[in-house]
């Protein structure tokens, strides 16, 4: 894919694509993702097209913190706030397929139950 062409991501953000969106901001949006790893499984994405993490500068800092930030919020929406797994697949040798960064929110409930059922 050349570099000036809209990314997946870009074109779900741009409603080119339909998604199911879960949560969406001036700085990024949520979706699930469609083949899903576990029974919660959203993408947080970043409006701005950051190929990998690596790709990342200095001055991405503050939309990197508010992913991390986005995907507490929405695992605690999805009920899932006591058990859940981020995952960045970084570089196609690591199971990246979809150049543009996004995080992966991974949640089984039957995990959050076994949590829950731990503390009593
Ligand atoms: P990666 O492998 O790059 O870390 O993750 C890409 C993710 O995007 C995969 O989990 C894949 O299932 C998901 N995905 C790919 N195409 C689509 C799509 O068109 N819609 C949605 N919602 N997810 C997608």
């Amino acid at each position: 894919m050349s570099d000036n062409m809209p990314t997946l991501f870009t074109r779900i953000i741009n409603r080119e694509i339909p998604a199911d969106i879960v949560y969406e901001d001036d700085q990024c949006i949520v979706i699930n993702d469609i083949a899903p790893q576990a029974p919660v499984h959203m993408l947080v994405i970043p409006r701005q097209p950051i190929p990998r993490l690596v790709d990342a500068t200095l001055s991405d800092q503050a939309i990197l913190g508010h992913l991390m930030w986005v995907a507490g919020e929405v695992a605690r929406v999805a009920g899932v706030d006591e058990a859940f797994r981020l995952v960045v697949n970084n570089g196609a040798n690591a199971g990246q397929t979809v150049f543009h960064l996004h995080l992966h929110v991974l949640a089984s409930k039957d995990d959050r139950q076994q949590f829950t059922e731990a503390q009593l």
